[in-house]
């Protein structure tokens, strides 16, 4: 049984006037379709695995055989798993507002899956891969490898495209997304904990160019005192969010 949510007058109206909108993806959004968060609660992936040895720089290059079997296998898992309503919801956007923008926390390519034609990945992708001095490699060359490739232009290890812990976000992705969310009229954070910088500091951007702010998230977060909040589940809040500025059943 779905909870049902009332919207407020005002935010139905800056929805269906904003012209450059952003949803802002965090785990949230994709635990729905059967992803392990990152970072806490029960189903964390780190209940069962070591930080230090699969998601950083030092445990690649200690072990880069095991790093790189543990990602061939969350692959594996994920062809398993669908992009879930809430992704597709976002996807529809388009049809409605001239422009919008995902930002994703998320690395699962399930936004894109779903249609999103812009995407921003300020965490990369787990289907991506780059060498250990950052030259792009192509997915389908070594995708099925059992063991790291080496680079074809440097001779180095290939490793997946994704921000690991002590990594920087990328930083085109980071200055496209501080940039959309400048201009943004409405900014939407989906799934988001707002605890990661610097990714959480794009509300403020997006509040300092006077964006409406809205958090759509089942649990209390620091982004309560500043956001909109429409408390739930995405794949349960963004359908009838849907409708209610819309006026049409999501299906
Ligand atoms: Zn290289």
């Amino acid at each position: 049984m779905t909870d049902t949510v009332t919207f407020d007058e005002g935010l139905i109206k800056a929805l269906r006037e904003a012209e450059n909108i952003i949803f802002f993806t965090g785990a949230g959004a994709s635990a729905e379709s059967g992803v392990p968060t990152f970072r806490t609660g029960t189903d964390s992936l780190w209940v069962d695995f070591d930080v230090e040895d699969y998601a950083t720089l030092d445990g690649f290059n200690r072990n880069p055989q095991k790093v790189w079997q543990w990602y061939k296998g969350r692959r594996e898992n994920m062809a398993a798993l669908q992009p879930n309503v809430a992704h597709h919801v976002i996807a529809r956007w388009q049809e409605k507002a001239p422009r919008v923008t995902v930002i994703t926390q998320n690395i699962d390519n399930f936004h894109q899956d779903a249609g999103s034609d812009l995407v921003i990945e300020l965490h990369g992708n787990i289907h991506h891969f780059k060498c250990l001095n950052d030259h792009p490699v192509e997915s389908s060359s070594v995708d099925n490898s059992e063991e790291p490739p080496l680079c074809e232009i440097c001779g180095s290890l290939v490793r997946p495209d994704v921000v690991w812990f002590n990594e920087p976000l990328p930083q085109e992705a980071f200055d496209h997304a501080e940039m959309f969310s400048r201009e943004c009229s409405v900014f939407i954070a989906v799934g988001c904990s707002m605890e990661v910088q610097p990714a959480a500091f794009l509300p403020a951007f997006a509040a300092s160019g006077g964006a409406y702010l809205v958090q759509i998230n089942p649990e209390a977060s620091i982004f309560d005192k500043y956001a909109y909040t429409l408390r739930g589940k995405a794949g349960e809040v963004l359908p009838q969010l849907w409708q209610a500025v819309w006026g049409e059943s999501f299906n």
